[in-house]
């Protein structure tokens, strides 16, 4: 008979069938304050579902079978093909069912601040797949110069239907869309591109080329077909290039190999070369790189509502264990330092959350013809959001870890997922514009008097609400007058991220809430320090109280 050489007792338990919605107050809050009046029932639903532990079974699976590059098939004859794992259909599956990827640009009012909800929500469950989900989101506004296209591709890129087969795109039910910008010796900086585009002829969509040359990144490379750089004799230029041709031919697309990358395991993203490849243009010759932010903006956009949304499951994930687990006689929820750290963190993931949906409202609204306030706080808010959020969400991600004490460094425990959203969260930072390309972009965009004036209106309903609120614009205005240098940028995207977190703090959470966060964010030095370093008088147990995650599903 085996003997019991010990009884287990004092571990948390898992955290799985709960309801990711229900118990996310900031979420619910900061929907209602952008789309009052929204079907929250269908968050509720949805939050059952990505909180499952069916679902969260599919993301373990789909990261630890990471996607293998198929290159030839087994007599030899290149296919260039990219396998998945089940469970990575089945989240993609269940992403495009919900309407995360193209379905918005043709869906009515409020559908982008839902959206930014939803991908927020399914990013706390797995968030790699999300990549070609968000690209076929982004892509629609590029491709509207190309209008004999999006007239063709436009219903299955909002086909709330997954489907994977490697088919022309005319005999699918669903289709997907990436991009390839970065090459070997630029990134950042497109306009170092080599790839080059040759003029062929005119057909049914438009001016059609032989591209020759390659992409140093090309994520998610099964997508039915990207949105490329290339020089073209007037310039770097937007093209369309599809995996299969419209007359059923593959396309001169080599995938060299897959990345081995510190995370993001489930999402394929490649090397690739285009051998005289077809492919279309989109918008102007030489007016490429414009042409393609219309697509990069929006993926910038989803670099926030996805690392708030990891934010928020690493917080659930912290407050979860420290509420079941006890330390030197009392739990480790209770024990006031520990309250202190949690109480900051939650105050972190809030702020996320806030700024990411009002950045999707301005999406929203500037997209649906909003030319006024909404556009130009937009232009604020894209490099703001994606600096700063991203960049809290190393620092956050490593703090709640440790929250777990030693499990949470370990993989197998709670499926993975606080390894995995560590191993995440430097990516929304680096891809689609690293931190310093956002801030010289905050830098540009500030250098307009009537975006300069927007973001006054924008904390003008709160100024007097705290008096860090007004002498942070006071700092900000400083800073925008002396035409800060590209030195100082981030100094001035971190200031206007939290003054802007403030306002919204102060529209739509607790007194609780808001005071602490200006305590703590504005008033103080403390932005940037290790979380935990709140003030006394602070109430951090109302603040953990609102933190606490949901409800059963
Ligand atoms: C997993 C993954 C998937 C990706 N998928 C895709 C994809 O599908 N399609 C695609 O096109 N790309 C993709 N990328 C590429 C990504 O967008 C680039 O890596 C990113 O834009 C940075 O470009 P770079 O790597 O060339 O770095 P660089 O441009 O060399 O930048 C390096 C550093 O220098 C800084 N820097 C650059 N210019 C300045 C300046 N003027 N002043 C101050 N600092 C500066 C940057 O902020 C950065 O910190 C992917 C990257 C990763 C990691």
């Amino acid at each position: 008979m085996k003997r019991t050489t010990h009884e287990v007792f004092n571990q948390s338990t898992d955290f799985a069938d709960v309801n990711l919605f229900t118990g996310n107050r900031a979420l619910a809050d900061a929907l209602r304050f952008n789309l009052p009046g929204c079907d929250e029932a269908r968050f509720v639903a949805l939050g059952a579902e990505l909180g499952s532990a069916e679902m969260q079974r599919h993301a373990r699976l789909a990261n630890h079978f990471a996607p293998s590059l198929k290159s030839h098939d087994r007599f030899g004859r290149r296919i260039d093909q990219v396998d998945f794992h089940p469970g990575y259909h089945a989240l993609m599956a269940a992403a495009m069912r919900h309407g995360l990827h193209g379905t918005p640009w043709f869906a009515g009012p409020g559908a982008h601040v839902e959206r930014a909800a939803a991908f927020m929500l399914f990013t706390e469950c797995e968030p790699s797949i999300l990549c070609p989900i968000s690209m076929t989101y982004a892509v629609t506004p590029a491709l509207r110069a190309n209008r004999a296209i999006l007239r063709q591709w436009g219903p299955g890129l909002a086909s709330d239907r997954y489907d994977p087969r490697f088919l022309p795109f005319d005999e699918k039910s669903g289709l997907t869309m990436g991009m390839g910008m970065t090459e070997k010796q630029g990134g950042s900086d497109v306009r170092a591109n080599t790839t080059r585009a040759e003029y062929e002829a005119d057909d049914a969509w438009g001016r059609r080329y032989r591209i020759t040359g390659h992409k140093w990144f090309c994520s998610a490379p099964m997508c039915d077909a990207f949105l490329i750089l290339a020089q073209a004799p007037a310039g770097l230029s937007c093209f369309f290039l599809p995996r299969i041709r419209p007359d059923g031919s593959v396309n001169a697309f080599a995938v060299q190999r897959l990345k081995h990358k510190l995370g993001n395991h489930a999402n394929a993203s490649s090397e690739v070369e285009f051998d005289a490849a077809t492919a279309w243009l989109v918008g102007e010759e030489g007016r490429g790189v414009a042409q393609i932010l219309a697509m990069g903006t929006i993926t910038r956009l989803d670099c926030a509502p996805g690392t708030a949304g990891l934010m928020r499951h690493a917080l659930a994930l912290a407050l979860h264990h420290a509420a079941g687990r006890e330390a030197f006689g009392r739990r480790l929820i209770d024990q006031p330092m520990m309250k202190n750290v949690l109480a900051d963190l939650a105050l972190e993931s809030e702020a996320a959350t806030a700024l990411a949906l009002r950045l999707a409202r301005a999406v929203e609204r500037s997209e649906n013809g909003d030319d006024g306030h909404e556009a130009l706080i937009r232009r604020v808010l894209t490099p703001v959001a994606k600096f700063w959020i991203c960049k809290r969400g190393s620092h956050f991600a490593q703090e709640t870890m440790e929250c777990l004490g030693g499990n949470g460094y370990v993989e197998e425990h709670g499926e993975g997922v606080m390894a995995r959203i560590y191993r995440e969260m430097p990516l929304n930072s680096i891809w689609e514009g690293a931190g310093n390309i956002m801030a010289l972009d905050l830098l540009r965009a500030l250098r307009s008097a009537e975006v300069g004036a927007a973001l006054e209106r924008e904390v003008a309903p709160v100024r007097g609400a705290h008096p860090a609120i007004a002498a942070t614009l006071e700092t900000v205005r400083r800073a925008i007058a002396g035409a800060v240098d590209e030195a100082r940028a981030r100094r001035l995207a971190r200031d206007v991220a939290l003054l802007l977190q403030a306002v919204l703090l102060r529209q739509h959470s607790t007194e609780a809430v808001f005071d602490a966060f200006c305590a703590s964010r504005l008033a103080g030095s403390g932005a940037g320090d290790v979380f935990g370093l709140l003030p006394a008088g602070v109430d951090t147990a109302a603040i953990v109280a609102r933190a606490a995650p949901g409800a059963r599903g």
